[in-house]
Formats: structure tokens, C-alpha cells, sequence
């Protein structure tokens, strides 16, 4: 039979992302699939109905999701959506693993098979279905411009018959996915921009980008690509450095994260009262802690004269993209799971999906998260 794919509205407050986008539910039908999809799901990402030609329109009842093979979301299931779901089903998305204990434990209950789109191995293979690097591109583009929205200043340099205008100073703290999208965002809008990243091998990436590398003499490779935890004297060193651009700075991006840990406290606030006044902090790490002591997650904070904002589920902010890269991200995953027939068949030999599985069959396969559920 037919793998039958399902996607709905998205149930949490703010999230106007939807995971099906009309392309995507094209190429899913193209590819024997059938295609359910509730009615309205895509409209707060700019997505009518009209627009998906190939799908079945559902309601989100009990029996559509108890119909389904595959259910595609964007946020993590809810407990009631489990709860209707077959044995056997499968759901892909972001699932907050971490998060979500009592989630993950009746996945594993109800013998789901879950997916969570944030383990997705980062290997060149598996790029195209890459949703962190996806909605992070996002978030630093539009953390740029909120920055610009909120400064009391132009970003870029002009010369006017009522005199010169000096560019705004631009600092990215963190250059991951996010923080080389916001080098380019402020660069693309005049800004004259520098960046620090632990990792000295964004120091090129910041130069090619045309902006400057903060030099703090600290370095912190860690496995796999990814930042370590930094010791105490290096933090003071790398504070030290840091604190005296950040006081030069108009405008502050803040992205740094180390994955599975809380957001790194890279601003402090004696480094924000050295600021300017109409200074501003965006600070993506927000939802994970924060890079500035003074960030409060979804509110704009003002001290002394600098405004802090923390800002919350940014790609839905940008609704429309977010969720076409998105859907791309969830059908390039997918796809190689459909056979030829139409029907599900998961190569369990294959890494991105023996790596990115939270639950299979009764039990918690991501062993941080069996460690977190079950204390083993
Ligand atoms: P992330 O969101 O985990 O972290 C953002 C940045 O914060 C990172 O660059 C990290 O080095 C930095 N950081 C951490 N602690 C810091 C501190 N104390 N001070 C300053 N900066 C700090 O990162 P990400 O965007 O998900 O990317 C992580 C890595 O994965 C990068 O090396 C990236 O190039 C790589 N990557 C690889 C692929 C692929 O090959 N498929 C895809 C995407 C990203």
C-alpha cells in the first residue's frame, strides 16, 4: 500500500511555519505517496489552499492521525497527537528531545517511530535535509534586521547635503550558520562589521566575508566541528577581548551555542553598561539561556540606555521561506525511505536514519535521550 504522509496546522502559539509546503507535496505525490493535509494548514505561511494541487484535504480528528503512516510537523508532536497516532507510525520533525520527556516516553510507549530533524548527522551527504542549518540561516538574517528596526541610526555610511553620516559598527558574536548569515546581512546593509567565533576556522569564513575577526588568542576546537567548553582563564581572556569591541559595538548579534548544553554567557552585564547609549543586543541564543546575562526570552530589556531584545522562534518570524527550506529539508530525508511501490521502507544501515531516530519499536534509540527518559 501507498505510504500515506500527513501534515497539520501547527498547534503551538507563534508558529506560523507549516511543514508541507506545495511544492513538497508534489514531489511526495510524485513519488507514489498520498498526501493528507489539513485544511488552512499553510495559510500563516503565505501558503492558501489553492495552492496544493495534489493533497487530500483532512480535519485534525483522532481517526485522520490514527490513518496515517507519516506525520510531518514542524514543532514536536503533542501528547494528544501521540496518543492518536498508530503503533507502527512514524513522525518527523523537530522534537526537542531534551525537552519533551513525556512526549519521547510515549513515543517509545505507543511503539512510534520518531525522527527528530536537529540529529540529523551533519555529513556533506546529508546537507540537503540540514532543518538546523536551514531555519539558522533564517535567524540571522532576520536578527540583522531587527537590529536595524530598533537602532535610533542608520547601518550604512552616507554622505548627505546635511553632512556625513559614519556607518553603524556591527558585531557577530558566534559564527556558525546564523552568525555568517548576519555577517552578510549587516554587510549587505552598510554596516562595517566584525566577528568572533572560538572556532579559528571561521576566522577565513569572516574574512571572505568581508568583515573583521576579533583576535582573543583563545581557541576551542572541539570534536566534529563543534565548539567545547572553554576553561576559566581562557573565558577571562576571551571576555577581556571581547568586552572592549562590544563597548565600541552599535549593534551586538549575539549566536553562539554548544549543542546539548545551555547557551554560553558571553556578555556580561558590566560589558553591557560599558555600551553606548541606543546600543542594541540581539541575542538569538535567547531561547537556550542566552549570550547576555541581562536576556530575558521573548522581551526586549532596557539598561541603561541599551536595548536587549530576545527573540523567539525567529524562522517563523520569515514564515514563508522558512517553511518552503523546511519542507525540502523533511522531503529530502524521506525520500529515500520510498520504494518504488509507494510503500515505507527505512534502511535501518543507513546513518542519517539509524542517527536522527529517537524512538523505534518500544524502545529510545538516541542514548542522551534514553539516559534523560529512563535515568539509565
Ligand atoms: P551552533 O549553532 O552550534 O553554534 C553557533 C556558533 O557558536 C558556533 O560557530 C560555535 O563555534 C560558536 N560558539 C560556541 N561557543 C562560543 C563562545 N564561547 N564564544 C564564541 N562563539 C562560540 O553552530 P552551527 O551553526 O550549528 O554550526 C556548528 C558547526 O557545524 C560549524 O562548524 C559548521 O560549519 C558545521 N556545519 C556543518 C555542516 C555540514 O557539513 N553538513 C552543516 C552545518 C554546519
Amino acid at each position: 500500500m501507498a505510504v500515506t504522509i500527513g501534515a497539520l496546522a501547527e498547534r503551538a502559539p507563534g508558529e506560523k511555519r507549516v511543514s508541507l509546503s506545495p511544492e513538497v507535496a508534489e514531489k511526495f505525490a510524485a513519488a507514489g505517496a498520498r498526501v493528507l493535509l489539513e485544511r488552512s494548514a499553510g495559510t500563516s505561511a503565505q501558503f492558501p489552499d489553492a495552492l496544493y494541487k495534489r493533497v487530500e484535504w483532512c480535519d485534525a480528528t483522532p481517526a485522520t492521525l490514527a490513518s496515517l503512516d507519516v506525520l510531518l510537523t514542524v514543532q514536536p508532536p503533542t501528547v494528544e497527537q501521540i496518543g492518536a497516532l498508530r503503533s507502527g507510525a512514524v513522525v518527523l520533525g523537530f522534537m526537542a528531545p531534551h525537552a519533551r520527556v513525556r512526549e519521547i516516553a510515549l513515543l517509545r510507549d505507543r511503539q512510534i517511530t520518531s525522527f527528530a530533524m536537529e540529529l540529523v548527522p551533519r555529513i556533506s551527504r546529508a546537507q540537503s535535509m540540514d532543518a538546523l542549518s536551514s531555519q539558522a540561516a533564517i535567524a540571522g538574517y532576520k536578527a540583522v534586521l531587527i537590529a536595524a528596526n530598533t537602532l535610533d541610526r542608520f547601518l550604512p555610511m552616507l554622505t548627505t547635503a546635511a553632512g556625513t553620516i559614519r556607518p553603524a559598527q556591527v558585531l557577530i558574536i558566534g559564527v556558525g550558520v546564523a552568525g555568517l548569515q548576519a555577517i552578510a546581512t549587516a554587510k549587505r546593509l552598510g554596516a562595517v562589521v566584525e566577528a568572533y567565533d572560538v572556532r579559528s576556522a571561521t576566522r577565513e569564513q569572516v574574512k571572505s566575508l568581508g568583515a573583521r575577526f576579533v583576535e582573543t588568542g583563545v581557541s576551542a576546537e572541539g570534536a566534529g566541528g563543534y565548539a567545547r567548553e572553554l576553561t576559566d582563564e581562557e573565558k577571562q581572556r576571551q571576555q577581556d577581548a571581547l568586552d572592549a569591541r562590544i563597548a565600541l559595538a552599535d549593534a551586538v548579534i549575539s549566536t553562539a551555542a554548544v549543542p546539548g548544553r545551555r547557551a554560553p554567557r558571553i556578555i556580561t552585564r558590566a560589558a553591557v553598561e560599558r555600551m553606548k547609549a541606543g546600543a542594541v543586543i540581539i541575542d538569538i541564543a535567547a531561547e537556550s539561556g542566552g549570550n547576555c546575562e541581562l536576556t530575558q526570552a521573548g522581551e526586549t530589556v532596557l539598561h541603561q540606555g541599551v536595548k536587549i531584545v530576545g527573540p523567539v522562534n525567529l524562522p517563523a518570524q520569515l514564515a514563508f521561506h522558512a517553511s518552503e527550506m523546511y519542507a525540502r529539508n523533511l522531503y529530502n530525508f524521506l525520500k529515500p525511505a520510498i520504494a518504488k511501490d509507494g510503500t515505507l521502507a527505512i534502511d535501518w544501515q543507513d546513518e542519517v536514519f539509524e542517527r536522527s531516530c529517537v524512538t523505534h519499536a518500544g524502545a529510545i534509540r538516541h542514548e542522551p535521550t534514553a539516559r534523560l527518559v529512563e535515568g539509565t
